[in-house]
């Protein structure tokens, strides 16, 4: 049996067996390379189109929802992140103006205002830093009618083309939210809008005072289609 062995195996360690082998190897290697699609940003209307995303309040300032033991900064920074994702899959360049549960008055070059006003300050400062041509400021709203609900996007009076970016990110969520009567509206008086040099949106998601609201926007999926609306919303803009 000894004998018969030997033979047996040196048959299958042949010079010629292990370059069939190699070979073999490498083809299907090739082969399953040209089969995968071509991986990185597809190019297109967002393609190095710089957007600053900013997920409104952070640190001590928690936004509204504490009421219902929820904090909007959180949701903000959420969803900053899930939209930051899908632009630059679309090849946008993107960056965010915090990054963490932090508050930005810091950055204010007027140190003698108050907190709240620096930290605006702070934002706006950061859209000029980083040569913003889109800023997408993020909030949730509230009210005191609880029947109130559905995404509200405001840009700066006077602007036709935050009018119009607005108009389509407001035309996207409300395919998401067909319920929604909200429309895109102007405004003279929110300081991250009103005092950036570049286009500039500010979305308000929902409100957490309507428990269908505040229910939706505490679910990451619906946090996700967020995002998707308002990627879509921009890509639309451009496209027009
Ligand atoms: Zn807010």
């Amino acid at each position: 049996m000894s004998k018969l062995s030997k033979p047996t195996l040196l048959i299958f360690i042949r010079p010629a067996t292990i370059l069939v082998l190699t070979l073999i190897l490498f083809l299907s290697g090739m082969t399953y390379y040209l089969a995968e699609p071509v991986l990185g940003p597809v190019p297109g209307v967002l393609q190095k189109v710089r957007i600053l995303i900013d997920p409104g309040h952070g640190g001590i300032d928690p936004g509204t929802g504490e009421k219902f033991e929820l904090y909007e900064k959180d949701i903000n920074l959420d969803l900053a992140f899930r939209l930051r994702v899908l632009l630059e899959e679309k090849g946008a360049t993107v960056d965010l103006t915090r990054w963490s549960d932090q508050e930005l008055s810091y950055l204010s070059p007027d140190l003698k205002a108050k907190r709240h006003p620096r930290d605006l300050w702070g934002r706006v400062f950061l859209a000029q830093a980083y040569d913003t041509a889109i800023l997408v400021s993020l909030h949730v709203n509230s009210s005191r009618r609880e029947a109130e609900r559905g995404a509200i996007v405001f840009y700066a009076q006077g602007s036709e083309e935050g009018k119009a970016l607005a108009g389509a990110v407001q035309a996207q969520l409300l395919n998401l939210q067909p319920y929604s009567r909200q429309q895109a509206l102007p405004t003279s008086s929110m300081r991250v809008v009103n005092s950036t040099q570049c286009l500039t949106i500010l979305v308000e998601i929902g409100f957490i005072t309507n428990s269908d609201d505040r229910q939706q926007m505490q679910d990451v999926e619906y946090r996700e289609q967020l995002a998707k609306a308002i990627t879509q919303g921009i890509q639309d803009y451009l496209t027009q």
